[in-house]
């Protein structure tokens, strides 16, 4: 154990941050707050002002307005190099003629420590990463998981009071990615290194994170803990770029006890786990994985159903189920943990499936 606990953490603040190109506006009045030794993920698809924000707290962009605060102060007007950052992204950019121990020692060299210093410094990062016996070795000869580790080795040596990580592990194929997930995690949780990683994966986003924090046109739409954005996502957007989700819009029925979702038959009454106000609009959103088959348990929402799509995903199946009575088509997990060989349902099966109320979950209908 070498770094553990350099009390380097500070909080970041992004307050009022606004950006635009030209008559883009990349960010709009953004807030966030990281606190010390947090790690906050900027969630969202492609397009959405993740990196422009991440940009803006690196110094690469000056905000048209608003301030960015590391430790309480305003570095919003400071050029890269005064904020003392530690930064990833998904190009290694590791010096392709330098050994990795010349790699991980560049900022040290900067900053004039001197050598002795410097030696011990970049070998407690070698046992940090796990690769205390490739010092020598010259980029070229590593795999792309151990070069992505030296990138991380050499952002951090320097001691940063945050550490950002754009998109930091999407060069590498998926169960590397994976490994490397618990990596980072593990080593941010370790130094307790305030962190802001920007990612488009969901996974990577729940998997990583203290919070996540998603976006959407340059604003974050919700914030929160993984299971909070993943169990109780605010907005059908929310909801259906963290994983599927059956979506249901209707009206509250008179008795403000049932939803009243259209059919091709007439509304179909479904409880609500809540009384609302009759008459109201409500939409709910339930999680596939939620979703009941065969004999559902009473109370809650029941239909019948025929399996018209079913999907072999490794450790969960998943069903397309054509609800008559709803006139749609409903999406449903079911996890793999029967014994080998079985399969739940096939193709054409019929089936009753439901949910219950609390697993409905209401959101903005957008
Ligand atoms: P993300 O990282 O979430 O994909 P970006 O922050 O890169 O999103 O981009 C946000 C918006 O700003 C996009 O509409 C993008 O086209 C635009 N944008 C980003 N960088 C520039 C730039 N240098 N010049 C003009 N427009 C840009
Ligand atoms: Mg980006």
């Amino acid at each position: 154990m070498t770094t553990a606990g350099r009390g380097s953490a500070e909080t970041l603040t992004l307050a009022g941050v606004r950006k635009s190109y030209d008559s883009v506006l990349a960010v709009r009045d953004l807030d966030l707050n990281v606190a010390a030794g947090e790690l906050v993920a900027l969630l969202g698809p492609s397009g959405c002002g993740k990196t422009t924000t991440l940009r803006m707290v690196a110094g690469f962009e000056y905000p048209d307005s608003g301030a960015i605060l590391i430790g309480g102060a305003d570095v919003s007007r400071l050029p890269p190099h005064r904020r003392k950052l530690g930064m990833v992204f998904q190009n290694y950019s590791l010096f392709p003629h330098r050994t990795v121990a010349e790699n991980i020692g560049f900022g040290l060299r900067m900053a004039d420590v001197g050598r002795a210093e410097r030696d011990r410094r970049v070998a407690e990062m070698l046992d940090l990463i796990r690769l205390p016996d490739r010092a020598e070795m010259y980029p070229s000869q590593l795999s792309g998981g151990q070069q992505q580790r030296v990138a991380l080795a050499r952002s951090l040596v320097v001691n940063p009071k945050v550490l950002l990580l754009d998109e930091p592990l999407g060069a590498l194929d998926k169960s590397l990615r994976e490994s490397m997930q618990f990596e980072i995690r593990t080593m941010q949780q370790r130094l307790g290194i305030t962190t802001l990683l920007v990612t488009h994966d969901q996974e990577e986003a729940l998997s990583m994170s203290d919070r996540v924090a998603v976006m959407q046109g340059g604003r974050i739409l919700q914030i929160g803990t993984p299971t909070d954005i993943y169990d109780r996502p605010r907005s059908r957007f929310v909801a259906e770029f963290l994983g599927a989700s059956n979506i249901f819009a209707g009206k509250v029925a008179p008795d403000g006890r049932n939803l009243l979702l259209p059919g091709p038959g007439g509304e179909v009454p479904v409880p609500l786990a809540e009384p609302a106000t009759p008459g109201a609009a409500l939409t709910l959103s339930v999680r596939p994985e939620r979703m009941r088959l065969a004999a559902a348990a009473g109370g809650g929402a029941n239909f019948t159903g025929r399996v018209v799509g079913a999907v072999f995903r490794g450790n969960y199946a998943a069903y397309q189920v054509e609800a008559a009575q709803l006139g749609r088509e409903l999406i449903v997990y079911r996890q793999a943990d029967g014994p080998l060989g079985t399969v739940s349902f096939r193709l054409g099966d019929g089936l009753t499936l439901g949910w219950a109320p609390q697993d409905a979950v209401p959101i903005d209908a957008e």
